[in-house]
């Protein structure tokens, strides 16, 4: 099974958020640290926001942040939202399979998805940074705050 870009970076940008720095990123820093578009990342960021797991804190020390429930969220469950529930093949398409009526794989398909998200059920967003990795977000996303220290951090955004 493979995951929509969406659903990936919505984990990288958790991950990115989940790892502890002297100072809460933006939007772009994010963007520009997992080397991905402005844009994408934004409407990850938006989805995760109405999902309650991201918060933007404006003013000094802003930026983007990790809620408690995001903290704790499994990523089974995560995936199962962003993915959605469609199946992996699509047998009902502009032209139906002919065996979608009785078909033995389309079932053994459904089951495999299933066991697939609950693989990931157990694991949460906060055992994603666990080293090696958090320790790589941090050193990869250090670069990214170089022009944002000083007075600009007043009234600092989250984008
Ligand atoms: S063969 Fe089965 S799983 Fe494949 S498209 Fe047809 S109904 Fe769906």
């Amino acid at each position: 099974m493979r995951l929509t870009r969406f659903t990936d970076l919505a984990l990288r940008v958790l991950m990115r958020l989940a790892v502890e720095s002297t100072e809460l990123p933006t939007t772009r820093e994010v963007a520009a640290t997992m080397e991905v578009p402005y844009t994408h990342t934004a409407k990850v960021v938006a989805r995760l926001q109405h999902l309650g797991l991201v918060e933007a804190r404006r003013g000094r020390g802003g930026g983007l942040a990790l809620t408690p429930a995001g903290r704790a969220a499994s990523v089974g469950g995560l995936v199962r939202d962003l993915e959605g529930d469609g199946d992996v093949v699509d047998c009902d398409g502009t032209v139906p399979c002919p065996l979608r009526g009785a078909c033995v794989l389309r079932g053994a398909l459904r089951r495999a998805q299933e066991a697939f998200f609950a693989a990931l059920d157990p694991l949460t967003v906060d055992a994603l940074v666990a080293a090696p990795t958090g320790p790589l977000l941090l050193g990869i996303s250090g670069g990214n705050r170089s022009g944002s220290e000083g007075p600009a951090t007043e009234g600092r955004m989250a984008d």
